[in-house]
């Protein structure tokens, strides 16, 4: 057995800080804290499903270019031959890929904060610095006058912008965007995680930024348990990308059934657009109760309790049957705030519930 002194003396000091990634037992609940679109398939889509599964060969290793699902993610996003794709085991991966192919204890990963945790994670495990620059404390907005000082103080390797921002729910300004892709010395990937959830896109940045990528992922779409992201950008990036790819990356069901949900896009687009009109729904009820809401482009909304202790509604909530994100402490401006990932309607009226008679207490 090895020895905790075997252990501190070869795990790096800055793993060793970390604490792992936490999941929070969903079990019995309404799951509303991941972003998880809340609609299961239809049991005749199961089926069909089910019969494309049993062509399968699960004896062999899978095609390493996933070359039809590739090309039905450019036909989904119009993506045209101008541009590269990498796909990742999710677009966690791809961010990995990223830290490998650029990282080096000298280089930087900037993110504004509050943002995506894992910008700041996968810079620790891959060995690289890490600076955030904090948001605009009442609106979220970017602070460009930071963010580019920053930039020039630290030269970062890699600008990560998620646009819709995580956990806040909004949509950077354009120029303030373009802005930081004119000072960046290296690459700014554009985090596309929510496009299904806004009108907004920078896709077309990628036409005149040659150091702008611009990533996506099916996570949010409605397949979060498939685990495919992607990164579009030149193909002079993407080739040197590919290096890094474990080859067998995406596996031979999750390309089946990723091509086969990418042939019923259809079903997932009525799913994201019942999503958006109960997020329009859900924070007009919000709003009548005394807390603060933020406008989201996103399929969650981040909300501030005004006086009632968050960490105590998150818990009342959970006993209640509904679980929730609390946000409370994961960064200065998210004091007393909690992220409610948009359900289904009957979801929502039990989350509304839960959360009006956890705030009476
Ligand atoms: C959820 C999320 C992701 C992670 O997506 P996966 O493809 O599931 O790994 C990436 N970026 C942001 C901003 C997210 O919120």
């Amino acid at each position: 057995m090895a020895g905790n002194d075997l252990v501190a003396r070869w795990v790096r000091p800055e793993i060793q800080a970390l604490s792992a990634y936490p999941v929070p037992d969903a079990t019995g609940l309404v799951k509303l804290d991941a972003m998880e679109n809340p609609w299961a398939w239809p049991e005749s889509v199961r089926q069909e499903w089910a019969e494309c599964a049993r062509t399968l060969d699960v004896n062999r290793y899978p095609d390493p270019a996933a070359g039809a699902l590739r090309a039905q993610l450019r036909a989904f996003d119009g993506i045209g031959a101008a541009h590269g794709l990498l796909l990742g085991n999710g677009s966690d991966e791809i961010i990995q890929m990223l830290a490998m192919a650029v990282g080096g204890p000298e280089r930087t990963i900037l993110a504004p904060e509050p943002s995506f945790v894992m910008y700041r994670m996968i810079a620790t495990f891959a060995g690289m610095q890490y600076h955030g620059v904090p948001l605009q404390a009442e609106d979220f907005s970017l602070d460009p006058a930071a963010m580019l000082a920053a930039i020039e103080q630290t030269r970062p390797a890699i600008v990560f912008l998620a646009v819709p921002n995580n956990p806040t729910g909004n949509v950077f300004a354009r120029a303030q965007i373009e802005q930081i892709a004119e000072a960046a010395p290296g690459l700014v990937v554009i985090d596309e995680a929510y496009r299904a959830f806004t009108d907004s896109t920078q896709l077309d940045m990628l036409d005149r930024f040659d150091n702008v990528l611009v990533m996506r992922t099916l996570s949010k779409l409605g397949l979060a348990g498939l685990r495919i992201g992607y990164l579009v950008g030149a193909p002079a990036w993407i080739e040197q990308f590919e290096k890094v790819r474990l080859p067998y990356n995406i596996g031979v069901l999750a390309q089946a059934a990723a091509s086969f949900a990418l042939s019923r896009a259809g079903m997932l687009s009525e799913q994201t657009a019942l999503i958006r009109a109960e997020r329009a729904r859900l924070c007009a009820e919000l709003d009548k109760l005394p807390v603060q809401v933020w406008p989201s482009e996103a399929n969650f909304i981040l909300i501030r309790l005004q006086g009632a202790a968050a960490r105590d509604v998150f818990t009342r909530m959970r006993e209640r049957g509904v679980l929730v994100k609390c946000l409370d402490g994961a960064h200065p401006h998210l004091a007393g705030c909690l992220r409610l990932t948009v359900g289904t309607p009957d979801e929502n009226v039990a989350m509304l519930q839960a959360l009006s008679a956890s705030l009476g207490e």
